[in-house]
């Protein structure tokens, strides 16, 4: 394991405060709810791209899952128009309609597999419909290495959903903040990102 630096932190974008990105974020307000159903242990990563997701959308909410002596309720989360942004398993060849009646869309957040149970288990999740996202992810550079060459962050899959439900210059917007805090977070690493590729 590498050993974590103590530098200060921005509280919010989790990056050193030299590299804060925060006074360069504007959020935009989308026509339904985002929100983010975050396993608990993600919730202790700076690498996590939800809290990035809640400074660049309008009032996302976040909800944390799975620690020690919490309960997690349905409260305001399914119900009509809410719909998860997971591929059902497994996924079906045709791709899914756009949801007309598009109130709140739900995503997990975590590893796959966490992602996984959360979709399973937490409550409101393993009925509310679905929606997905069918084109292949970016190839970019990303904070963490995807496990499959289809995965991408959950800021990535939001905005990516924002592009085709709402407004593809929204998404661009939304990638371009990202790609932002991406590169000063490798900074911060010591390196920058990657030359070359498309
Ligand atoms: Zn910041």
């Amino acid at each position: 394991m590498r050993h974590q630096t103590r530098a200060p932190r921005c509280a919010r974008c989790a990056l050193h405060p030299h590299l804060c990105v925060c006074a360069e974020l504007q959020p935009v307000s989308l026509p339904f709810e985002l929100v983010v159903v975050r396993h608990w242990q993600e919730a202790r990563k700076p690498t996590g791209s939800a809290a990035l997701l809640a400074l660049c959308v309008e009032g996302v909410r976040i909800l944390d899952y799975g620690a020690r002596d919490t309960v997690f309720t349905d409260d305001g989360l399914s119900g009509e128009g809410a719909y998860l942004l997971l591929p059902p398993e497994p996924v079906p060849e045709a791709p899914p309609p756009p949801p007309t009646d598009l109130r709140r869309l739900v995503l997990v957040d975590g590893t796959w597999a966490q992602a996984r149970r959360l979709a399973a288990r937490a409550a409101g999740l393993p009925t509310m419909p679905r929606w997905w996202l069918t084109r292949p992810a970016r190839d970019t550079a990303r904070l963490r290495n995807p496990h499959e060459p289809w995965a991408r962050s959950t800021f990535e899959a939001a905005a990516e959903a924002v592009g085709t439900l709402v407004d593809p210059e929204l998404e661009r917007g939304l990638l371009r903040s990202y790609d932002h805090w991406v590169d000063h977070a490798l900074q911060m690493r010591g390196i920058g990102r990657p030359q070359g590729g498309p």
